[in-house]
C-alpha cells in the first residue's frame, strides 16, 4: 500500500520538461542570474552537501549544532577574505565595538535588509527611541535592495545623483546630505548597473568623524575583488568607517541560491540585527535572520565550496572570470558605436551607445542585446534614467562575467561583433510614440492612460498589458509566461510610462504568471 498517486519518475521526467523552456544554467550563455564556475564536481559538492542536511532545521543551531558549526566557519571565511580578523582591524586593543562578527542570510536581499533595521535599530537607541523618520543615503546606482528595506522598515531613501562620466558618486555631494536624521550611508563595491567601485575610503573618512554608519553593499562583487588580480584601492573592513559589508557566496562564491553573509563590525551594534520574544505561550524565539524555520542546504553548499576551493581556488576561478571579462572589454572598446559605461572594475560591465560617432555608425545596446539574444547569448536590458540633477544615465547592457566564459569567450566575442553589424544604424525604439501609438489604440484613447496612471486594479492592469501585447488572452504572460522575442520596446515602455504605473503593471504581470490554470 503506497502513499504515492504517481511514480516519482514520471513526476521529476515533468519536471525536467518544465527546465528544457528555462534559459540555460551552465555553459555561459546567460550574462546575468547565473554564476557557473565551469567546474561540474563542484556543482555536484554542493549538491551532495545540501542533500546531507535536508532535514536540518537552520531555525536552532542548539537543536542542529551542525548549523552553527557551519555558519561559524563560513563567517569566519568571509571575515578573513574582507580583511576583518581581529588583527587586522586592531580588535584586541579596541575591545569589543572593533570584532567583525557576522551572519548568513538568504540572500543578498536579506543581508541588505538587515543591515538597514540594524542601522535603524541603532539610530533610534542612540535617540531615546524617536519617532523621527530616519533617512539612508546612497548614490542613486545603488541596489534595489535598499529601496525595498527602505519601503520595509519606514525609512526614507535619499538617491545622490553619480557622474554619469565615471558612475561615481562624488564624496562631497554624499557629506552634503548628511545630518542627524541619517542612519545609514550605502556604498557599492562595485554597484551592479555600471561596477563602479564606489569612493569607499573618501566616504568613510567623513561618515566616521561624523558617527554615521557605513554599508559596503559587495553583495554581486565581493567574493570577486577580494581576489581580482589587479591591485584595487580598499573597499573592505581595512577601511576603518565600514561599519558593516554584505556579499553573496550565491554569486561569486559559486553556491546555489539562497545564500550570504553580511558582517558587522561591533558585536553590539550587530545585536540589533536580532529579534526575540518570550511574549508568547510557545518557544522563545531568537532569529537573526527574517525567516522562522529555514533550509541548512544553501548554508552547507557554501561551507563546502569554500572549504574546498580554499583561497587559492577563488582565486583561480576569479582570474578566468578576469580574463573572459577582460578581453570582451577590448572587444567591445573595438566596436564602432558602442562605448563601456565609466570606469567598471571586476567581472561586470554596463555598454552604452557611443554618441560620438555619426547616427549611422552607433549601435543601440538594447536592439544589440536583442540581437545577441536571437543567437542564443542572454545579456540583460538595463533602462536609462534622468537622476535629480538632470543628468541622464544611459540606457545599456548589462554583462555579469563568470569563470565558464573564458570558456567561450572567443565565440561570445564573434556573436556580439556580429549583432552589433546587424544593428547598426537602428535607431533606439522611441517610447514616448510607442507609448502615444499603444495609447491611441486603447478604448479610451490616450485619457486612459492618465487615468491609469492614478490607479488600477488587477483587471485594468491586465487590460492594459494585453493591449502591449505583454499578457495572453487566457492571463497567462506571453507564451505561457515567457519574454517576448524583443525585449527592445519592453524596455522603452518601461523608461516612457511613469513609474508608479510600470511597477503596478510589472506586478501585475508576475502575479498572473503564477496564477493557477486550472
Ligand atoms: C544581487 C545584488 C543584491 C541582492 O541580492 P539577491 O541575492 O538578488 O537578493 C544586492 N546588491 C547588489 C549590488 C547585487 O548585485
Amino acid at each position: 500500500m503506497s502513499a504515492f498517486e504517481r511514480d516519482p519518475d514520471d513526476v521529476l521526467a515533468e519536471l525536467e520538461a518544465l527546465l528544457l523552456a528555462d534559459a540555460p544554467t551552465h555553459g555561459g550563455r546567460v550574462l546575468s542570474y547565473v554564476y557557473d564556475s565551469g567546474l561540474p564536481e563542484l556543482d555536484e559538492l554542493a549538491a551532495r552537501a545540501a542533500r546531507l542536511v535536508q532535514a536540518v532545521n537552520g531555525l536552532d543551531p542548539t537543536t542542529f549544532t551542525s548549523v552553527a558549526a557551519m555558519e561559524s566557519a563560513v563567517v569566519g571565511f568571509a571575515r578573513r577574505v574582507f580583511h576583518g580578523d581581529a588583527a587586522e582591524v586592531g580588535a584586541s586593543e579596541a575591545g569589543a565595538d572593533d570584532v567583525v562578527v557576522g551572519s548568513v542570510t538568504s540572500g543578498g536581499t536579506e543581508s541588505c535588509l538587515l543591515a538597514v533595521k540594524t542601522a535603524r535599530d541603532v539610530w533610534r537607541v542612540a535617540r531615546a527611541g524617536t519617532t523621527r523618520t530616519p533617512r539612508i543615503v546612497a548614490p542613486t546606482t545603488v541596489h534595489a535592495a535598499f529601496h525595498k528595506a527602505a519601503h520595509y522598515f519606514g525609512l526614507e531613501l535619499d538617491l545622490v545623483p553619480v557622474e554619469p562620466a565615471t558612475g561615481a558618486p562624488p564624496p562631497a555631494a554624499i557629506e552634503d546630505r548628511l545630518g542627524d536624521d541619517v542612519a545609514l550611508v550605502v556604498l557599492s563595491a562595485p554597484s551592479y548597473p555600471f561596477a563602479t567601485l564606489d569612493p569607499i575610503a573618501d566616504v568613510a573618512a567623513i561618515t566616521a568623524s561624523r558617527g554615521i554608519a557605513l554599508h559596503v553593499d559587495a553583495c554581486i562583487g565581493g567574493f570577486a575583488l577580494a581576489f581580482w588580480p589587479d591591485d584595487l584601492p580598499h573597499w573592505d573592513f581595512r577601511v576603518p568607517g565600514v561599519t558593516s559589508l554584505s556579499a553573496d557566496l550565491h554569486k561569486y562564491g559559486y553556491a546555489p541560491k539562497g545564500v550570504s553573509v553580511l558582517l558587522t563590525r561591533g558585536r553590539d551594534r550587530q545585536r540589533h540585527q536580532y529579534f526575540a520574544t518570550t511574549d508568547w505561550p510557545g518557544y522563545p524565539v531568537v532569529n537573526p535572520t527574517m525567516a522562522g524555520s529555514k533550509p541548512a542546504g544553501p548554508l552547507a553548499a557554501a561551507w563546502a565550496i569554500t572549504r574546498v576551493l580554499g583561497h587559492d581556488g577563488f582565486a583561480e576561478l576569479t582570474s578566468q572570470a578576469a580574463s573572459a571579462t577582460r578581453e570582451l572589454r577590448e572587444v567591445i572598446d573595438a566596436t564602432e558605436g558602442l562605448r563601456i559605461v565609466g570606469a567598471p572594475t571586476g567581472p561586470l560591465f554596463a555598454v552604452a551607445v557611443d554618441d560620438r560617432v555619426p547616427v549611422d555608425r552607433r549601435v543601440d545596446p538594447h536592439h544589440w542585446a536583442d540581437a545577441a539574444r536571437e543567437a542564443g547569448w542572454h545579456v540583460q536590458l538595463q533602462p536609462g534614467r534622468i537622476q535629480s540633477d538632470g543628468t541622464r544615465l544611459p540606457h545599456t547592457t548589462h554583462f555579469t562575467v563568470t569563470p565558464v566564459t573564458d570558456a567561450v569567450v572567443g565565440e561570445l566575442a564573434g556573436a556580439l561583433v556580429d549583432a552589433a553589424e546587424r544593428v547598426r544604424g537602428v535607431p533606439a525604439v522611441d517610447g514616448r510614440e510607442l507609448v502615444a501609438g499603444l495609447a491611441a489604440q486603447l478604448p479610451g484613447g490616450s485619457e486612459a492612460l492618465s487615468a491609469a496612471s492614478a490607479g488600477i486594479d488587477s483587471d485594468g492592469a491586465a487590460a492594459l498589458l494585453r493591449a502591449f501585447g505583454l499578457l495572453g488572452g487566457d492571463g497567462a504572460g506571453g507564451a505561457g509566461g515567457a519574454l517576448p522575442d524583443r525585449m527592445a520596446p519592453v524596455l522603452a515602455l518601461v523608461e516612457a510610462l511613469p513609474g508608479p504605473l510600470t511597477e503596478r503593471l510589472l506586478i501585475e504581470l508576475l502575479a498572473r504568471v503564477v496564477e493557477p490554470r486550472d
